[in-house]
């Protein structure tokens, strides 16, 4: 992490790729821990939240300038000291954005065993965080009814497309928004019954012709949010997720909230480290195989090389990453 962000983060300039620091695989001692390989590195929308000043305060644990990002990753243990890491282990978890770590413990990691020989891509995509969110947070806070209508967000992304399809299993009219008519074709293919492209298509109009809407998930905040507080039917549930409208830039003032009031309108925010330990079991018992055997649909942005992670950030905050962004570190 090289610089703080005053709005986009700047590939080359914000992090910056050094190759400078090497280790010797064969012989660096481990000191009682264990050296990891990684193979895959999730970039995610929350990141830019870490790439803060010091001094101002979040959920989330802000970058050290100077020192490794971090985040989601799936990695091989090379070699291991350590009483409970065993070498040839696949772990998952928080990893520093390197190619090859010596860890003293395993605080942040967990095994996975992946039986169904899913891509270790898709352990950080809908098999991991991302699925995780859609997962927890619709079983918690959706209260969905059969026949009811849901407005979805950023349907095309990691989190959306799967909250789409966890709509469709539950038997909901789905309206889903995403950036490109690309995106808009695989919101289709993932069951939307009213898939449109926001930023050539007003929201606000759909929403009042498809609607109203009984539960919004909300990945965007902003003007699209204050669409959905006017288009919302009495009683609805908003799933608040994420706002990544105004993660790089000010603000956007909501004028419709009064609606919260007069239509009894239920907002629940979540982090989904927070809520998933209560589905974690059923999670890692149904979905796996469900995309493994195609009930659940996936896409992924590959893009192949650690030197890369500055350009996929930028991507995934501007909007041109069509699916769950991943960096492909080393391929086992
Ligand atoms: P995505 O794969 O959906 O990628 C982000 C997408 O956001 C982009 O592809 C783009 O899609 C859209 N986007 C970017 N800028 C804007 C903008 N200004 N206005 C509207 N849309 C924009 O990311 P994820 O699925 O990983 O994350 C989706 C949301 O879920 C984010 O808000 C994220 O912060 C949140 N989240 C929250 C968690 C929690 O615990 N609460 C956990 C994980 C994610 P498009 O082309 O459609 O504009």
């Amino acid at each position: 992490f090289n610089e703080v962000p005053t709005g986009y983060p700047i590939p080359g300039r914000t992090t910056v790729y050094d190759a400078s620091q090497t280790i010797d695989l064969d012989c660096a001692p481990l000191d009682g821990g264990f050296l990891l390989k990684t193979l895959v590195l999730s970039i995610d929308p929350y990141m830019r939240g870490r790439m803060r000043d010091l001094s101002k305060t979040s959920y989330s644990a802000p970058y050290e300038l100077g020192k490794p990002i971090f985040g989601f990753g799936v990695g091989v243990v090379l070699r291991s000291e350590h009483p409970t890491i065993k070498a040839g282990s696949h772990l998952y978890g928080i990893f520093l954005f390197q190619e090859y770590t010596i860890q003293s413990d395993a605080k942040w990691l967990e095994v996975v065993e992946n039986k169904e020989k899913l891509p270790w891509s898709v352990y950080v995509g809908a098999a991991g965080m991302p699925g995780q969110t859609a997962y927890s947070a619709w079983k918690k806070f959706a209260q969905a009814k059969r026949g009811e209508i849901v407005f979805v967000t950023t349907g095309a992304g990691a989190v959306g497309s799967q909250v789409i399809q966890l709509a469709k299993r539950d038997g909901l009219r789905v309206i889903a928004s995403a950036g490109s008519e690309d995106k808009v074709q695989f919101m289709k293919e993932l069951g939307a019954d009213v898939a449109f492209n926001y930023k050539t298509t007003n929201t606000l109009e759909v929403l009042q012709k498809e609607g109203p809407i009984d539960v919004y998930w909300d990945n965007v905040g902003g003007e699209t949010l204050d669409a959905a507080f006017e288009a919302a039917a009495k009683h609805a549930r908003f799933i608040e997720c994420g706002m990544i409208s105004s993660y790089n830039t000010a603000p956007y003032l909501l004028k419709n909230m009064m609606n919260v009031v007069s239509k009894e309108i239920k907002m629940s925010g979540f982090i989904v480290t927070s809520i998933f330990s209560e589905f974690k079991e059923t999670f890692y018992t149904e979905i796996p195989a469900m995309l493994a055997n195609g009930q659940l649909k996936y896409r992924e942005d590959i893009t192949r090389g650690l030197e890369h992670v500055g350009e996929a950030i930028l991507a995934v905050l501007k909007g041109t990453n069509v699916g769950k962004s991943v960096i492909v570190v080393a391929d086992h």
